[in-house]
């Protein structure tokens, strides 16, 4: 339901497009028209003419959030990147000090959903990085805008819907629901319809409060992924080494086999351990054969659910095992260039700063001005000018 509008990675690519703050708060007639015209099925889906009035009177679009929907990245953000920036040792010291510090709330989760600790915190890692990174868009001019301009109207008009109703129902005062450009919102980035049906409230104040309790969105989480099949004492799945000359082609997360087959076509865990005895898995091979490959259980589809995307239940994954104390992937990718952590890239910033390129703040996001810079710099340095920054081009920095 929620989909890509909710990736992580389209977002960061989504951010770099920014209306000027002058477009975003002049009326305009058709909204305002587009916007009556919603009255009449808002009351049908249960928002009183009352709260209707009191939430959209004044109300402005933003056209920004068009622009977003409408944005295609210039290209496609390779795996080793996105699991570079997402994971992390920040994000792993981060996530296993939290673990301590909520230890008790996360019991109690474990206890009522049966998802362990490691797996819900990962999530609320990747998804709003612990609860800092909410987004800034207000959900009733972001979902209001979208639901009259742009495709995806019918879409957007029940999330609109589903915000005045939780608005209605007063979970969350208007002026903290607050979120993505696409109305996620909240630790666990959830849009306003997969609130309704999943949101929690375990602190016992008689709200579920998603961006103002971490033991609400802790246990909304687990209650996401209980709902979306979550098998309790499983693991997600687990890193494997294919024999050489391995065909996966045909293979992925929905075509589950025998642990007895995959045993039998000689993929081993890398540690060398048998695979379990029974159950199935899909194989997972993000960067082809090459690269690390992983058998995926039931677990990962759950995971899978909260996105949609492989890439993004991956980053989840491995996040859990690392807070578990896991390490990396024993399998390097395939690639001469690996990625950049956070840290790397706010140190590459730093070094284009010094360098005398104007490329605004040291966020660790690599936008559109770092890449203008970056690509200034492969220039003068004789490697491929990518916009892209990896390792190579943080060791030249380093150098001078
Ligand atoms: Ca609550």
């Amino acid at each position: 339901m929620t989909f890509l509008l909710r990736s992580p990675l389209l977002l960061l690519s989504a951010a770099l497009l920014t209306a000027p703050a002058w477009a975003q708060q002049i009326p305009d007639p058709a909204f305002d028209t587009c916007l009556s015209g919603l009255r009449a099925p808002a009351r049908a889906a249960g928002v009183s003419e009352a709260t209707f009035t009191q939430h959209t009177q004044g109300l402005v679009p933003d056209m920004g959030v068009v622009e977003k929907l409408n944005f295609q990245p210039e290209f496609r953000t390779a795996i080793w990147d996105y699991l570079a920036g997402l994971v992390d040792e920040e994000r792993v010291a981060q996530g296993q000090a939290l673990l301590l510090q909520h230890a008790d709330t996360l019991a109690r989760v474990q206890e009522r959903f049966g998802v362990d600790p490691a797996t819900v915190v990962a999530v609320w890692g990747v998804e709003s990085n612990f609860g800092q990174t909410f987004g800034k868009s207000p959900l009733l001019q972001s979902l209001g805008t979208l639901s009259c301009f742009g495709r995806r109207q019918a879409y957007f008009r029940t999330e609109f819907y589903a915000t005045l109703r939780i608005l209605q129902a007063g979970h969350i005062a208007p002026e903290r629901l607050v979120g993505s450009w696409a109305g996620a919102f909240g630790h666990t980035q959830f849009m306003p319809s997969t609130f309704e049906r999943l949101a929690v409230d375990f602190d016992g104040d008689g709200k579920a409060d998603l961006m103002d309790s971490t033991v609400d969105a802790l246990a909304s989480t687990a209650n996401f992924l209980a709902r979306a099949g979550w098998q309790t004492g499983q693991p997600w799945g687990f890193e494997v080494k294919l024999p050489s000359g391995f065909s996966a082609s045909g293979e992925g997360r929905r075509t589950k086999r025998a642990m007895g087959e995959w045993a039998a076509r000689g993929v081993q865990r890398v540690d060398g351990s048998p695979l379990p005895a029974s159950g199935s898995a899909g194989l997972l091979t993000p960067a082809g054969p090459q690269g690390p490959a992983f058998l995926v259980l039931r677990n990962f589809d759950a995971i899978y659910s909260y996105n949609a995307a492989e890439s993004y239940g991956l980053a989840i994954a491995h996040l859990s095992d690392r807070l578990r104390g896991g390490g990396p992937f024993a399998t390097p990718w395939p690639t001469d260039d690996p990625g950049l952590s956070r840290a790397e890239r706010r140190e590459v910033q730093t070094l284009l700063i010094a360098r005398g390129h104007d490329i605004g703040e040291v966020d660790g996001m690599l936008g559109d001005k770092s890449r203008v810079a970056i690509r200034a710099e492969q220039e003068r340095l004789g490697h491929e000018v990518s916009g892209r920054a990896g390792q190579k081009l943080l060791k030249a920095l380093r150098g001078g």
